[in-house]
């Protein structure tokens, strides 16, 4: 039926680009922006183009911020830079941001090291981490990746390379559940798990 129907058939494909849009909320999702009246559609579209043009990563610790001002971690001279969580993405930052237990600094891998998936080291910013640590006089690195094989190999992969720095690391206590993702898990497991954090 959709064949017949080439605009929305056009328009799904894009949607269905949209990554965690799962496919069975695709006909929901298009009736809802088929629904919109013009100027919903247009404040939506411009709050998208607004957020792509103004809405940069920080070229420290890579986590977005607004183009016109500062770093919000990096800028904020209350928190402390000695201490540096090292997350997959910015999702996981928010979850241990909600705890509010951690007062330190970020880095955001942009992912994990997975052969399978094409992802290597480079493709990460571990190699701006080394050099952020070891030249910024950071005291300790907290591994925050997801309790997968992919997230231990990148933890055990970095660890390798601050060997020689004198650099305390360790990583989230096995409060959080094997295997599990830090998104999913409540926050007051992930505050648990980052206070009684252990040697790496
Ligand atoms: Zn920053």
């Amino acid at each position: 039926m959709i064949d017949k129907l080439p605009t929305i058939k056009k328009l799904m494909r894009h949607l269905h680009q949209v990554p965690f849009l799962a496919s069975k909320n695709l006909y929901r999702v298009t009736s809802y922006f088929l629904q919109l009246d013009d100027q919903r559609l247009a404040q939506f579209c411009a709050a998208l183009q607004e957020a792509k043009h103004k809405i940069v990563l920080c070229d420290n610790c890579f986590v977005w911020q607004e183009k016109d001002a500062g770093c919000i971690f990096c800028a904020d001279a209350s928190r402390d830079s000695s201490v540096i969580c090292v997350v997959e993405s910015w999702h996981e930052l928010l979850v241990i941001e909600r705890t509010e237990a951690f007062r330190g600094m970020y880095h955001v891998l942009g992912g994990v090291i997975s052969p399978l998936d094409g992802v290597s080291a480079k493709d990460l910013t571990i190699e701006q981490l080394i050099v952020r640590a070891t030249e910024s006089g950071v005291h300790e690195i907290i591994f925050a990746l997801n309790q997968t094989p992919e997230g231990e190999a990148t933890s055990a992969f970095i660890a390798r390379k601050l060997q020689q720095s004198g650099i305390k690391i360790t990583c989230l206590a096995k409060g959080v559940p094997i295997g599990s993702n830090l998104e999913f898990v409540d926050r007051l497991t992930v505050g648990k798990a980052l206070a009684d954090r252990r040697s790496f």
